[in-house]
């Protein structure tokens, strides 16, 4: 029986986004673990020959002295990867910024990625799961494809308050968090991928899949999450929800963090993360299992080829965007 076609995906949120996330002053100097976690990375899913669609923050490339333009390069090595921009700065607040710096947000990682890759991204999720209206605006006026900024979860109000509880984020930049992952309306939001017009250009929605019908998260932090407690517990989640997604016809979309592949015996600094009391061989035992059974249940593929499978228009509209590279999945 042929497998349905799914995507894989990863936020590759360095570890100065999470510290600052955390309200630790030493995000500054802008601490980073992509050379080590890439490299695991490139590992695991070369091992499953797994592909990789990477949302990549801008201020990690060439220009702010911080560059791991090298390490990113690596998931060249995979039998196939897409970058796609996750904004400059990982700002989870896009929804009070004004158009002009959320241009800037978009624009200037636009041009790093193909800088460093010489690829275009064809989509864009925004930090936090955050959607406004004007980060559609310029995602059109740049021909992307694609957004996936949706995190349709049940979850959402829980999982904003753990983030408020944990972190020590004062004042201003408290009350904007209060907006993280798409507050009370991402529920209403549909589970799989949709199109919409955006100033005459169509542009596809590609939620991150929740669990059918209870809407709860099935992104690995979460499973592994569910892991650090019973790993019977999230094996039997994982595949009841796949499970799910196959007999409501929903084409999933998967997503990974780096976090997914680091043990508390990789990095002390990222203890408050969900799941990183565990050691590393247990982390990435668990991560591989999930992987696998996602392998063996889907056709897992970029998520620019997930869309073109359901959308024959996209491949032509790609070809003839001027001004830009071919296609940026047939070569690696
Ligand atoms: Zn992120």
């Amino acid at each position: 029986m042929s497998r349905p076609i799914a995507s894989l995906s990863m936020d590759l949120d360095n570890k100065w986004a999470y510290l600052r996330a955390a309200g630790r002053p030493d995000w500054a100097e802008r601490p980073g673990y992509l050379p080590l976690v890439i490299d695991r990375i490139v590992d695991v899913l070369g091992e499953l020959d797994l592909p990789l669609t990477v949302f990549i923050v801008g201020r990690d490339l060439a220009g702010d002295g911080n560059d791991e333009s090298e390490a990113i390069r690596q998931f060249g090595q995979l039998q196939s990867w897409e970058p796609a921009n996750h904004s400059l700065n990982h700002l989870p607040w896009m929804h009070t910024m004004e158009a002009a710096e959320i241009a800037d947000e978009i624009e200037t990682t636009h041009h790093r990625i193909l800088a460093a890759t010489g690829r275009r991204p064809l989509g864009f999720r925004g930090p936090g799961f955050s959607c406004p209206d004007e980060v559609l605006r310029v995602l059109a006026e740049h021909d992307y494809v694609y957004d996936a900024s949706i995190f349709p979860t049940s979850i959402a109000p829980i999982a904003r308050m753990v983030f408020l509880i944990k972190s020590d984020l004062k004042g201003e930049q408290r009350e904007k968090a209060k907006k993280l992952y798409g507050g009370f309306s991402s529920l209403r939001q549909p589970n799989r991928p949709f199109r919409r017009a955006v100033d005459g250009h169509q542009l596809w929605e590609m939620p991150v899949t929740v669990m059918p019908i209870t809407r709860t998260p099935i992104h690995f932090s979460y499973f592994t999450y569910l892991a650090s407690f019973s790993t019977l517990a999230a094996k039997t989640y994982l595949r009841t929800a796949l499970r799910m997604c196959k007999l409501t016809n929903t084409p999933p979309s998967l997503l990974l963090h780096p976090p997914d592949f680091l043990g508390h015996d990789d990095d002390s600094d990222m203890a408050y993360f969900p799941a990183m009391n565990m050691s590393r061989q247990e982390k990435l035992s668990i991560v591989r299992w999930g992987l696998k059974l996602y392998a063996e249940s889907f056709d897992v593929s970029l998520m620019i080829d997930q869309l073109k499978a359901a959308d024959r228009s996209i491949a032509s509209s790609i070809q003839t965007q001027k001004h830009t590279p071919q296609p940026s999945t047939v070569t690696n």
